[in-house]
């Protein structure tokens, strides 16, 4: 093993109980994307004493911040994220209960994701600092992960331009390097404009927003039988009009288009838009095209992926006690579908089998697979080598975005994930610090998929942060 591992991972144990408070702290004051006031300055803080230099406010998002330690090459980037889910406010118990009702929660479990990377930060700072490796760590607090921006504006800014890798995780269901892709997306809002007038003693005179929209959304509902397979297109109205009496001057429409690559994605959106021109067309009104995120697939790294997979099963057992495999057995009893939700992601039988994953894998296992979701993530993974990988803060079966694992990150099996999460997280950076051909390697594969291609931006160039 590496010199400088042991030590990290004894540094993790030793400050468990620290690092748990921080997590615990965040999920009790769950902050929303781009209010994560609380949870980023608690984090800055903490980085700041273990004597980081930190920067606060990036990008035009001040609740974004990098803490940087060490010196010289090669630069290693963690990522932690902090934001809380609107309405999944939850009790750490396995009945549906909110803490407060109607409240946010942290459904995403990312208080624990940015803690685990604080505490893996400041591990590999300690060995850096006694002279084992050498090189710059930083931790990127990245906020709104949930409305894709913030990693978004943060590689649009350049913040992962001079970094040579990134690593992360993030709880889910099971200890394993995360290998699947993830789809690239854009969500983007159709604003029409058209002109009202009184509904039964006018209507000659008025021109129906809302009329735009139900087209629009008739359009591409036939547009939808032409677009390559696994294209994704959802929409919500998020405007429509007041009262029946009256034509409605404004509604608009908020789409997501969602495919593998972010080459479909864009060539769907083009199309996309020509709908909305029809639509505006027809009804004689004008449309605006609102550009809210949008980011790339994720790149998985198959050399981080081996070297992660190698510390995980080095530190082996998450240690979970009888109390917590009850509480999992209750989370589980709660979800239905259990088995195919979990074969989908490519998780083996025997996996799904337990209420809850206390091993690391013994191998990959979704290489190649389409995980159905986006991430902000999949920015960085175009800029640098990205190693990633789940750890198992909720039980088997329990979804993200749910009251559920809400109540899973908040309980013991998150913050042993955690404290698990932060070992892997430690242990892999000291390995692209002490070995610099796992780095070569990884760079290798990176310029291979990457086919040379600069990353260019998925927001337009005049794009304004929602802050
Ligand atoms: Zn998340």
């Amino acid at each position: 093993m590496a010199k400088g591992k042991t030590e990290a991972r004894a540094w993790v144990d030793e400050n468990y109980e620290d690092l748990r408070n921080v997590a615990r702290e965040i999920w009790e004051r769950p902050e929303v994307e781009l209010e994560e006031e609380f949870a980023s300055g608690l984090q800055a803080n903490v980085l700041e004493r273990a004597g980081f230099d930190v920067t606060r406010g990036l990008a035009g998002l001040p609740t974004a911040f990098v803490a940087e330690a060490g010196s010289g090459e090669p630069t290693i980037g963690i990522l932690g994220e902090y934001d809380a889910l609107p309405g999944l406010s939850q009790k750490v118990r396995a009945e549906e209960e909110p803490l407060e009702e109607g409240g946010a929660g942290h459904g995403c479990g990312h208080n624990l994701l940015g803690t685990a990377g604080v505490g893996a930060a400041i591990a590999v700072k300690r060995v850096l600092d006694a002279g084992t490796g050498s090189g710059t760590v930083r931790y990127y607090g990245c906020p709104a992960e949930e409305t894709l921006l913030g990693k978004v504006l943060l590689a649009k800014d350049g913040a992962f331009d001079d970094l040579d890798a990134a690593l992360t995780w993030h709880p889910m269901n099971t200890n394993a390097p995360w290998m699947a892709e993830s789809l690239a997306m854009n969500s983007v809002q159709f604003n029409f404009e058209g002109t009202s007038a009184h509904a039964s003693a006018a209507p000659e005179r008025g021109r129906s927003a809302l009329d735009a929209v139900e087209l629009m959304n008739t359009g591409a509902n036939y547009l939808r039988e032409h677009v390559p397979d696994p294209v994704r297109l959802h929409y919500s109205i998020v405007e429509r009009g007041g009262k029946p009496n009256i034509v409605p001057k404004e509604a608009a429409v908020w789409y997501y288009v969602r495919a593998p690559s972010r080459q479909r994605v864009e060539s769907v959106t083009e199309r996309l838009e020509k709908v909305a021109e029809g639509a505006a067309t027809m009804t004689e009104t004008t449309v605006e095209t609102e550009y809210r995120a949008g980011c790339y697939d994720t790149l998985p790294n198959g050399v981080l992926g081996s070297t992660i997979l190698e510390n995980m099963q080095e530190i082996g057992e998450v240690g979970f006690s009888e109390e917590e495999y009850e509480l999992a057995r209750g989370l589980r009893r709660t979800v239905d579908d259990v088995e195919e939700a979990m074969s989908r992601q490519g998780v083996p039988d025997d996996i799904i089998e337990t209420e809850l994953h206390g091993t690391p894998v013994d191998e990959i296992y979704d290489e190649g697979e389409q995980f159905p979701a986006s991430t902000d993530v999949g920015d960085v993974s175009w800029n640098v080598p990205l190693g990633q990988f789940t750890a198992a803060a909720w039980p088997i079966g329990v979804s993200a975005h749910s009251w559920q694992s809400t109540a899973a990150s908040g309980s013991e099996i998150g913050y042993k994930a955690m404290r698990f999460a932060s070992k892997v997280l430690a242990s892999t950076a000291i390995d692209l610090f002490r070995d610099e051909t796992i780095l070569e390697n990884a760079t290798r594969e990176f310029e291979a998929a990457s086919e040379g291609s600069d990353y260019t931006s998925p927001l337009p160039e005049d794009f304004v942060s929602p802050t």
